[in-house]
């Protein structure tokens, strides 16, 4: 068996590696800070356990506030390190003040002579800390709950190792030693402490990967000009909708106009602003994609024609209203929209899109500005090309919804 020293040792290399990884896997992905907070506190932990060898070796308070310090401020780090993967932002403050007040707190009782009081203090504070950031990752565990309920449960059960030693000094009364302690508790403190590096390490970087991975995969499923999804996004997630489903299609009228005369960047404007007010009426459960150029869809989860109507006859009716500013002079745009409804549980998105599509070309045959429901007697309209170049075709089979 190794004894105290070894496992020191084995501890010191096993961070060594681990703050390499952090830091390396940084500089390959700079936009991830949070890997260089959790390098950066491993880090300190290798120095503390450096300091702590020539602790244990020979008694010295300096020796002891230097390498408790170093452990408190890595640990800081991995709070900090926890909320900014969370929010974004480092919380350097509460950090500052965490890691000052446990310093100061450790470091009085061991250089006024009472190093036994030091290490309760110390034990703590460690266990308070790693308490806080386990409690912090099971509070957003719904991001990756198997990943982060292990490493919250790796924090939480280190911090009772640390709980355990506090208490065995506590019971034992020693408040003057000048030397480390090294019990049994200490014994399984540095055990729990060399399984849970590694594993907090591999769960961390773990962690960061899903996140990365899924805003990949976002970024694969969104419109890079209005911030719905695209086109793709709408046929992979069409199955996740309860019955009945309808699906509008909008299309903006004349938009080609609108770039001729008011320019190019007006009309993004445009498309931008149409697509915060399909964001803004659609629901959690539905979605809201941009199909391509100025057409547009939404899929309505749980949602009867009717009910789909008046939602699509609101966006036409806010949009319509919508006063545009431009240097050629202010504008309002209108559109025209076509509506499918499925009421069985599997529907076919590409059944429901063509007949919304025939829907959305009789609307824009009989006069744009409106928005038409699909019925069986609806018009076969031509799958793409020009609206106005389309042969005509009888109208009165079309539900009309408004004139
Ligand atoms: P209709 O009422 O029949 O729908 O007429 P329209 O002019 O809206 O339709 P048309 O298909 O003739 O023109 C669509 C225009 O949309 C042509 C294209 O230049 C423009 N467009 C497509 N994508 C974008 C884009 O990302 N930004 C801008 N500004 N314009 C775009
Ligand atoms: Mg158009
Ligand atoms: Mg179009």
């Amino acid at each position: 068996m190794l004894d105290y020293n070894s496992l020191l040792i084995a501890l010191s290399f096993c961070s060594a590696g681990l703050a390499f990884t952090f830091f390396v896997s940084w500089f390959v992905s700079r936009s991830d800070s949070v890997l260089m907070t959790w390098g950066a506190g491993v880090a300190c932990l290798f120095v503390s356990l450096l300091f702590y060898r020539d602790f244990v070796v020979e008694f010295s308070p300096a020796g002891g506030v230097l390498a408790f310090s170093g452990l408190l401020i890595g640990l800081t780090l991995f709070l900090g390190a926890g909320r900014q993967f969370r929010n974004g932002t480092l919380p350097v403050r509460a950090m500052v003040l965490t890691a000052a007040i446990s310093i100061a707190a450790m470091a009085a009782p061991m250089l006024l002579g009472y190093d036994g009081i030091s290490y309760i203090v110390l034990n703590i504070a460690a266990a308070g800390i790693m308490l806080a950031t386990g409690l912090d990752y099971w509070r957003w565990r719904e991001e990756s709950p198997t990943l982060i309920l292990l490493l919250s449960m790796m924090y939480i059960l280190t911090a009772f190792s640390f709980v355990l030693c506090a208490v065995v000094l506590v019971y034992n009364g020693h408040w003057i030693m000048h030397r480390a302690p090294d019990g049994w508790a200490e014994n399984i403190n540095l055990a729990m402490c060399l399984t849970s590096i590694g594993g907090m390490g591999a769960l961390s970087l773990g962690l960061n990967q899903v996140r990365q991975t899924r805003h990949h995969q976002r970024q694969a499923e969104t419109d890079s000009l209005t911030g719905l999804f695209n086109r793709r996004a709408l046929f992979d997630r069409s199955q996740r909708f309860s019955s009945p489903v309808s699906i509008v299609i909008f299309d903006l009228d004349y938009f080609k106009r609108i770039n001729d005369v008011h320019g190019h960047q007006v009309g993004d404007t445009v498309l931008q602003t149409f697509g915060s007010l399909l964001a803004a009426n659609v629901r959690e459960n539905d979605l809201a994609a941009r199909l391509g150029g100025e057409e547009f869809a939404i899929i309505l989860s749980g949602t009867e024609a009717e009910a789909a109507a008046r939602i699509a006859e609101r966006i036409r009716d806010g949009f319509a209203a919508q006063q545009f500013i431009s240097a050629s002079g202010n504008f309002t745009c209108t559109l025209s929209a076509g509506i499918s409804t499925c009421d069985h549980d599997d529907p076919d998105i590409v059944t429901l899109l063509r007949q919304a599509d025939m829907a959305l070309y009789d609307a824009k045959r009989s006069g744009r500005n409106r928005v038409l429901l699909y019925s069986e007697e609806t018009s076969l309209a031509p799958s793409d090309a020009d609206w106005t170049a389309r042969a005509p075709v009888k109208s009165e089979s079309v539900i009309k919804l408004r004139q």
